[in-house]
């Protein structure tokens, strides 16, 4: 592993992200850490350019607990570069697709970097459920294709769950699990099927805790309650949900509702309600929580 390490060292200087919400400003992130150069993509200037203040303000917060050195932030900073242009990734020796959880999205965005991107270079996907056989099917590089499914927060998430379709080669995997070491991540190798691993099981629980709300039976805070002191997760279902994103939970339920075939998945109406009414979590300053100087308040649902 080493060796392949050493490898990719010089054979990936450049690597391209595009779509630069949370995840895609995360994994910029760890990547201009490491050293790598990053082209980070969206379609307007003004999300990149809050990206990019996201980024410095999480580099500051290292280094004010000393994981880092203050004079090292914009060092960091100068390997990022920004374009709403997906042309400039014609210079990537490797690029990965963090943008919206939709099918339609991702395969535009495959078909357009299949013509962009240099000829050997691996496109990969941080798609949380969507299938990597049926992205890869848009390309003409198949075997080049891989999801490197990274975890919110991406600088603080030691996972990466790295997703094979029966067409990526060895050749890929090897690349990508040597990426993930490169970046202090820990590689997790899973077999490509709606929701993966993670999301195949963590999504029906966050619905069902949905469910729980919607019908009465506890408030948010209550939910999350019992999931930390009873079963000594870190945090509650419903911290989770917010933290994710509600509208990319509830993309990813249509997701593994159609790739199973099964109303089991169907997302919960109190979910898709909110996702209307715009309480989209976190990002939105409100979902199942309030965040904002009352941060961690409770919403009423
Ligand atoms: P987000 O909504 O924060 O960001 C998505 C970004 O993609 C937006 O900035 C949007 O402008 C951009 N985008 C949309 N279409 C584009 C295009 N054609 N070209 C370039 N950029 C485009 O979403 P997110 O939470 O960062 O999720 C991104 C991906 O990562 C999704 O596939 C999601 O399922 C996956 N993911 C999310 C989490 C999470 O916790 N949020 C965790 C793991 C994986």
């Amino acid at each position: 592993m080493v060796e392949v390490a050493a490898e990719i060292g010089t054979t990936v200087q450049t690597v391209g992200v595009l779509g630069a919400g949370i995840m895609g400003s995360g994994i910029a992130h760890v990547f201009a850490c490491a050293g790598f150069d990053v082209l980070l993509c969206d379609v307007e200037q003004k999300i990149l350019d809050r990206a990019v203040s996201l980024i410095r303000a999480n580099l500051g917060r290292e280094a004010s607990k000393g994981r880092l050195n203050a004079s090292e932030i914009e060092p960091i900073l100068g390997h990022i570069s920004t374009s709403v242009d997906r042309r400039v990734l014609n210079r990537a020796d490797f690029a990965i697709e963090a943008a919206s959880e939709r099918f339609d999205v991702k395969a535009d965005i495959f078909r357009a970097l299949d013509r962009i991107l240099p000829e050997g270079a691996v496109l990969a996907t941080n798609t949380s459920s969507i299938s990597i056989t049926k992205l890869a099917a848009t390309t003409h590089r198949s075997a080049q294709v891989i999801g490197m499914h990274f975890f919110n927060p991406v600088p603080k998430m030691e996972l990466v769950e790295v997703v094979r379709s029966p067409a990526t080669s060895e050749k890929t995997f090897e690349l990508v699990k040597a990426l993930a070491l490169k970046l202090g991540k820990t590689p997790v190798a899973v077999n490509d099927a709606p929701g993966f691993v993670s999301n195949r099981v963590l999504m029906p629980l966050i619905n069902e805790a949905a469910y729980a709300v919607m019908e009465g039976v506890a408030t948010p805070e209550a939910v999350d309650q019992v999931f930390k002191l009873g079963m000594a997760h870190p945090m509650g279902p419903l911290t989770l949900a917010d933290l994710i994103g509600l509208d990319v939970c509830v993309d990813i339920l249509k997701v593994l509702q159609e790739g199973f075939g099964d109303p089991k998945y169907r997302p919960c109406p109190l979910l898709v309600e909110m996702v209307e009414a715009g309480s989209l979590g976190r990002k939105s300053g409100r979902g199942f929580y309030s965040y904002g100087s009352q941060a961690g308040d409770s919403a009423r649902h």
